[in-house]
């Protein structure tokens, strides 16, 4: 049977585009592309890319104040939102046209609208138009989700935080994840009094406990005021604001409520269920290693497999795919040891298991040291980074690297490498070190603080 195209790719985000542009351009698929809002999803249009220049935007304050203690005569001035906004709109805009770019330049045919799944080779667009396909991608991703309760409309979610009128004044994150954190930070930054409300014990969950503390007390030293044990129980308007009611009984007036409370996969109304294809707990497509559904022709990348849900996952993900259909090569990413940071302030980078982690696993040995860095202690700044190691004591091993720093996100991607080779403690007591750095404490930690 002849089909209109070899592969049709539902969602243009990371995951998406990366399938299609291999698929086309590199194994000469014919590919077409669905989607329903703006090419590039998630990372580039709502998510890492608008946040991190986000983050950089918040960091000013800080370095305003430390250049005066380093001798400069400089005046802190004051963020203008718009013009920021209006810049990064912009920069969005010019993102977005790359990526439509890379796709025609591989010979990808976008349809910009949504589909959804007829049957195991059909799509439907919402124009009406139907197209075969040897095989369909869903690539679709995940949405923020926001749990219902009295007055939960009045909150709004990481989408929305790009494109603000106007800064509020006072907020309330909610939520101890990658999100909450980083908007906390994001927020106060920019001047924005922040309260931050997690229901568990300790943000940022499975995480190094220890690094998990030492984020949590540099966030309140940074005054952000973080509630642990505390959810919301009602949301209400006012006439100044919106009057937030705590589970501990306790009430405060905001201008901004922000639910960051985890992502759902975007499969509702795909056409799935139809197909016979039963979804996970929290509407995820359950697939294998290689990305395949258990309906043959109908394969599944990124957030919306629920499997860990990071952009250069997806890529790799999106990439192993269509060299194992498309290029005779069969390909599978391997999700161990995924290097992330998280973009708070102070970052956070990690890789490996956590010294919870580890210690279930088998006997290790933990290096740990805080320390106040150069360039802020010299400023009068009480910050402290953290570094820790997690070893085998059987393998001698690096199971494990965390990072609390300036720029952690940076030094954690290079430790991975070393740590997916399988260097051994002994391997970086060998490495010689770099002074004057953070990141030389790395191999001049000798002993250990504690066994377990
Ligand atoms: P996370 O899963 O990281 O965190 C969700 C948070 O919301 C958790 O603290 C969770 O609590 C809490 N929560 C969940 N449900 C409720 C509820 N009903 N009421 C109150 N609190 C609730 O999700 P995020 O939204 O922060 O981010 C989604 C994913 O996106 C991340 O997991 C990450 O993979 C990715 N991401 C990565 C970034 C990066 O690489 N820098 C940046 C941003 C996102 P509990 O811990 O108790 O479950």
């Amino acid at each position: 049977m002849a089909f209109d195209y070899d592969l049709f790719v539902i969602g243009g985000g990371s995951g998406g585009v990366r399938a299609a542009r291999v698929a086309a351009g590199d194994w000469g698929a014919k590919v077409g592309l669905a989607e329903e809002s703006r090419m590039g999803g998630t990372c580039v249009i709502r998510g890492c890319v608008p946040k991190k220049l986000m983050v950089f935007a918040s960091g000013f304050p800080a370095m305003f104040e430390d250049a005066q203690a380093y001798g400069w005569k400089a005046e802190g001035g004051t963020f203008d939102w718009r013009v920021f906004r209006n810049r990064l709109e912009a920069e969005l805009d010019r993102l977005e046209a790359a990526y439509r770019t890379t796709l025609k330049n591989a010979g990808v045919v976008v349809h910009d609208t949504r589909a959804t799944i007829v049957d195991p080779h059909r799509v439907r667009l919402a124009t009406g138009e139907e197209f075969t396909a040897k095989h369909i991608l869903v690539a679709t991703g995940g949405w923020p989700f926001v749990p219902e309760f009295p007055g939960s409309d009045l909150a709004v979610t990481s989408n929305e935080m790009f494109h603000l009128d106007a800064l509020p004044k006072r907020a309330l994150v909610v939520g101890g994840g990658y999100i909450a954190g980083e908007f906390a930070c994001i927020l106060n930054g920019l001047g924005v009094e922040v309260s931050q409300y997690y229901r568990g014990a300790q943000i940022l969950r499975g995480f190094d406990d220890e690094v998990r503390g030492h984020v949590a007390n540099a966030m309140r030293e940074a005054g952000i005021g973080i509630h642990l044990g505390t959810a919301v129980t009602k949301l209400e308007k006012t006439p100044t604001g919106i009057r937030v009611t705590g589970s501990d009984g306790s009430e405060r007036e905001v201008d901004l409520v922000l639910y960051a409370t985890g992502r759902r996969p975007n499969t509702a109304g795909l056409g799935l269920e139809a197909l016979g294809l039963e979804l996970g707990r929290t509407g995820e497509i359950p697939v294998d290693a290689y990305s395949q559904t258990a309906v043959p022709s109908i394969f599944a990348v990124g957030d919306v497999t629920g499997r860990i849900n990071l952009t250069p996952v997806a890529i790799r993900e999106g990439h192993a795919f269509a060299d194992t259909v498309f290029g005779a090569r069969p390909t599978t990413f391997d999700h161990q040891l995924v290097a992330s940071a998280v973009f708070t302030q102070p970052e956070l980078g990690s890789v490996g298991l956590s010294e919870e982690a580890a210690r279930e696993q088998e006997s290790i040995e933990v290096y740990a040291t805080a320390f106040r860095p150069m360039r802020t202690a010299f400023a009068g700044r009480p910050e402290r980074v953290l570094m820790k190691l997690i070893v085998s004591q059987a393998t001698r091993k690096v199971l494990g690297c965390h990072i609390v720093a300036p720029e952690a996100g940076e030094m954690i991607q290079l430790a991975a490498i070393a740590i997916r080779m399988g260097a051994t403690k002994e391997d970086f007591d060998a490495t010689c070190a770099v002074h004057p750095t953070m990141a030389e404490e790395l191999v001049t930690m000798r002993k250990p603080v504690r066994t377990a």
